[in-house]
């Protein structure tokens, strides 16, 4: 054996034991979230906070830094999008950014985090912003600190960025955002001047057992294996990786209300399918994963908004539905049912929002977050400044903070800057790689229509899913599409499908 390979195979002994380490991590953090009883709150957080720092210290070692310069060479000698120079050039990647952050400082960030998060757990309920202030201001202030650990940047929230949605930079998504907002405003007052749609039908009794197994059925017919992963209940849906044979979603059933867990399950499935979907080869590495919140947020809003809430997809499920739930929906017709679950409405709570309102609450926290790192808002300030651009965005404000400002938990719990884009760029994505699809794979609403998916999911898996991580989000937009990141065909979409919902200008 020649001593480059060698080399690579000590490399990924010691990423898989990293690997296996954050999947048994994982596997707390599943369980805490799903069937945990709430007295183990208190060990569990210890548990999965040290499964982390385990995995970062075998991570950061300094002799992966040392195998990974030795095999510099090997990576230059391969082509590009090879399995092995992509193994060594994205934990290169991974490696520089790790081992530049100070564990103490990581301590420092995580153990704030975790106050802040119980602040705002207690502030919120209480509509009580001031008493988050403090805890905002030095995650602010950490914040900028974690970013300065990378110098160099264009803008501060770059690095800060770069951890989710890795190669994308504020200029650029701050242009693509304000184009995007230009085009959405006007749709939304156009299409919220006209009657609201109704959607009573959605909110009558749906027992939960009918809905799970609905749902089920559903996401087995898209492709998503349950030899290979489950589903379960939650508060907070969300998908969850062990291994490329067990990929898990956890969704939540409202019993008066059909689409909430109805689209949250198609949505985690999404994420699950692009998991499911992922080269074998790559497992026990860092390419074994999607690879930017955008591009993973671009499968679920693809699985649930694009395919799961289209007309096609009805035409063949909703007497299936009707079946299901004869007693609710018998009597009510196709048309009125598809206008419900695409109703569009002024709404002040994100994670609430339809499809054509949804981008904007998210460039509202992106703008507000930029501003606060510039130096350009203040935390006491930002209350006035959210209720001045919803006002201004959506024509509508919150008249308490609870439902403004606190209603997120990413700047209470995590970091501000960076965790907000993958939102309204996979809604993007996910329209610009369906118009891809359709190009190459015309018969996709047809086959839709008839209850399949082979061809859609086919030509994700083939064109996206099976990279992992090998390429970063904008190589792979320009690999699928030709091009960098596009509004044109997200804009396309909306005013094609709310043209018919809707009279639009
Ligand atoms: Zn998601």
């Amino acid at each position: 054996m020649t001593s480059s390979a060698h080399k690579l195979g000590e490399l990924k002994i010691r990423l898989r034991e990293v690997s296996d380490l954050n999947s048994a991590g994982a596997v707390l953090y599943w369980d805490q979230a799903t069937y945990m009883p709430p007295g183990g709150a208190e060990a569990r957080g210890r548990q999965v906070a040290l499964m982390a720092r385990i995995a970062q210290e075998k991570f950061i070692d300094p002799a992966v830094g040392k195998l990974l310069d030795d095999l510099q060479p090997l990576a230059e000698s391969l082509p590009y999008d090879s399995d092995d120079a992509s193994l060594i050039r994205v934990t290169r990647r991974e490696y520089e950014k790790a081992v530049r952050i100070p564990p103490d400082f990581l301590a420092l960030f995580s153990e704030h985090s975790s106050a802040g998060y119980q602040a705002w757990t207690e502030a919120r309920p209480a509509n009580n912003f001031k008493k988050t202030i403090p805890f905002l201001e030095k995650t602010l202030d950490l914040s900028r600190r974690l970013a300065d650990f990378f110098p160099g940047y264009e803008h501060i929230a770059d690095p800060l960025i770069n951890f989710a949605d890795y190669g994308m930079k504020t200029t650029t998504i701050r242009k693509i955002f304000s184009a995007l907002s230009g085009r959405l405003v006007p749709l939304v007052q156009a299409i919220t001047a006209q009657d609201p749609r109704d959607d009573s039908c959605l909110k009558q009794f749906f027992p939960e057992k009918e809905q799970l197994a609905f749902g089920e059925m559903v996401i087995k017919r898209f492709g998503f294996d349950f030899s290979r992963g489950r589903q379960d209940k939650t508060h907070h849906p969300f998908e969850t990786r062990f291994s490329s044979g067990d990929v898990r979603i956890a969704t939540r059933i409202q019993e008066n209300d059909f689409g909430d867990g109805f689209f949250s399950t198609t949505h985690e499935s999404g994420h699950a399918l692009y998991e499911q979907g992922v080269d074998p080869a790559l497992e026990g590495t860092p390419l074994a994963q999607g690879t930017s919140a955008a591009l993973h947020e671009s499968q679920s809003r693809t699985w649930e908004n694009i395919v799961s809430r289209g007309r096609p997809f009805w035409e063949y499920f909703y007497p299936e539905l009707q079946k299901t739930f004869p007693d609710q929906l018998g009597s009510v017709s196709l048309d009125t049912f598809y206008r419900a679950i695409n109703r569009v409405s002024r709404s002040l709570i994100r994670t609430d929002a339809d499809e054509v309102t949804y981008s904007l609450h998210v460039i509202i926290r992106f703008e507000l977050e930029l501003k606060m790192l510039e130096g350009a808002l203040e935390v006491k300030d930002l209350p006035e400044a959210w209720n001045t651009a919803y006002l201004e965005n959506l024509g509508i404000a919150p008249s308490k903070d609870s439902e403004g400002c606190m209603q997120d938990v990413h700047w209470f719990g995590g970091q501000i800057g960076g965790e907000f884009q993958g939102y309204a760029l996979g809604n993007i994505l996910s329209a610009q790689f369906y118009e891809e699809a359709l190009k190459a794979r015309p018969e996709i609403p047809l086959e839709i229509s008839g209850g399949k998916f082979d061809a859609l999911h086919g030509w994700l898996r083939e064109n996206i899913y099976r990279h992992g991580s090998k390429f970063t989000a904008p190589e792979l937009i320009e690999r699928v599409t030709g091009k960098g990141m596009d509004i044109g065909p997200y804009i396309r979409y909306l005013r094609t499908k709310y043209g018919g919902l809707y009279r639009l200008p």
